[in-house]
């Protein structure tokens, strides 16, 4: 217990009501269906809640490999012919899949926090530091603490980017395995997946390679298509972001059949049954109105490239962001002051107190609305 250092969530404060930017949360609600499909078991099968749930969530897992053959798993990117129920989606050129996802290579799990937790167990070693960028999700130490991983956090690049060529020496010394967000956070920046490809094939082949996805579906690109290529990547996803369901805290890995059946193992021997009724039940039905959340991605994607031109236009400094948040500063403005100035305005914002990147804050893409009170409080600053 002495060694815990627990991650601390972006701030809920009761105080007022906030206009809530930090946490990276997706300003829209999820689709009608979800709503319509959950009611429908509440009341229509409500037995079904004093019985266990599917352990293998196996609808639950058809739907989202269906959901991703259809996108290619770039939301912002999906095309939509038709509206509503009769939406058809198809991926863009840039995104298609050159094989099927079957659902044997999907795991789901209770939010990808979770996920993760069973990632750093089934896949890194307690013998050989685990190579991450120095600035990425601040979950992964605090797993490798529990797990008591060691970890190599190779510092970033002048202009933010990975230091890939160093993360790539860094595993070869060590004979380790590599963990990186595509696109990162919190800085928002992406490699493109021929950048990943290229790191994959130099990086240790009988280690996991494992691409945290969390923000890709806001204009990424997705390494789902590298899998027919490479039997050690890994791939973890979220509902939370693009699907508009942090609440019901669902995640998933998306890896070959042999590696989802690693994690299954190690989830079966602590709880077989981590995705609730409800949850396994909104999950389909969110994976079914693809479209729905491809407009609402589209929606995010576009308010961002209007706020960063609101903040380069007022003298910040702000990183190229293919996610739902912008990470962003002002010479001469502290961090913690500029987070606090817009808090004064009733809007939450992150700011991170980490030594290298205190000065910046890390905003999460609202609606038009909320974006335009928080144009205003920035006007100030
Ligand atoms: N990965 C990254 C990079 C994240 O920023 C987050 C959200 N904070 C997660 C994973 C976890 O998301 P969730 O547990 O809600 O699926």
């Amino acid at each position: 217990m002495q060694g815990l250092h627990p991650y601390i969530p972006g701030e809920q404060p009761k105080d007022r009501v906030y206009i809530k930017l930090n946490a990276n949360e997706n300003p829209y609600p999820p689709s009608a269906l979800v709503s319509a499909e959950i009611e429908k078991l509440l009341q229509q099968h409500p037995e079904k809640m004093a019985l266990y749930p599917d352990p293998d969530a196996a609808g639950l897992h058809a739907a989202i490999a269906d959901m991703l053959n259809a996108t290619g798993g770039v939301l912002a990117r999906t095309v939509v012919s038709g509206s509503g129920r009769n939406a058809v989606c198809s991926p863009s050129d840039k995104d298609r899949l050159p094989f099927k996802v079957t659902p044997d290579m999907i795991y789901t799990g209770n939010g990808s926090d979770e996920v993760l937790s069973f990632v750093f167990y089934a896949f890194f070693d307690g013998d050989r530091p685990l190579v991450l960028p120095q600035f990425t999700y601040s979950f992964y130490p605090v797993y490798a603490g529990f797990y008591e991983i060691p970890l190599d956090p190779v510092p970033l690049n002048k202009d933010w980017t990975l230091d890939t060529e160093k993360m790539l020496a860094d595993a070869h010394t060590y004979d380790s395995a590599i963990i990186l967000a595509n696109p990162n956070a919190p800085t928002g920046l992406a490699l493109s997946r021929g950048q990943i490809r290229a790191m994959i094939q130099r990086a240790p082949k009988d280690r996991a390679f494992v691409v945290d996805e969390a923000y890709v579906d806001f204009g990424g690109e997705s390494c789902i298509p590298l899998l027919s290529e490479f039997s050690n990547l890994v791939i973890v996803r979220t509902f939370s972001k693009s699907l508009c369901s942090a609440g019901m805290r669902l995640g998933y890995i998306v890896a070959s059949p042999e590696l989802v059946q690693a994690v299954t193992t190690v989830k079966n021997s602590l709880n077989h049954f981590p995705v609730d009724a409800i949850a396994q039940t909104a999950g389909i039905a969110a994976c079914r109105d693809a479209a729905y959340y491809a407009g609402c991605a589209k929606k995010v994607a576009a308010e961002r490239e209007k706020f960063t031109g609101f903040l380069t236009g007022h003298g910040w400094y702000v990183l190229p962001s293919t996610t739902n948040f912008i990470f962003t500063k002002k010479d001469g403005l502290k961090g913690d002051e500029a987070y606090r100035a817009i808090k004064s305005s009733g809007i939450l914002v992150r700011h991170f107190s980490t030594p290298g990147i205190e000065d910046f804050l890390r905003i999460t893409i609202g609606t038009p609305e909320q974006m335009t009170a928080l144009c205003c409080a920035m006007e100030k600053l």
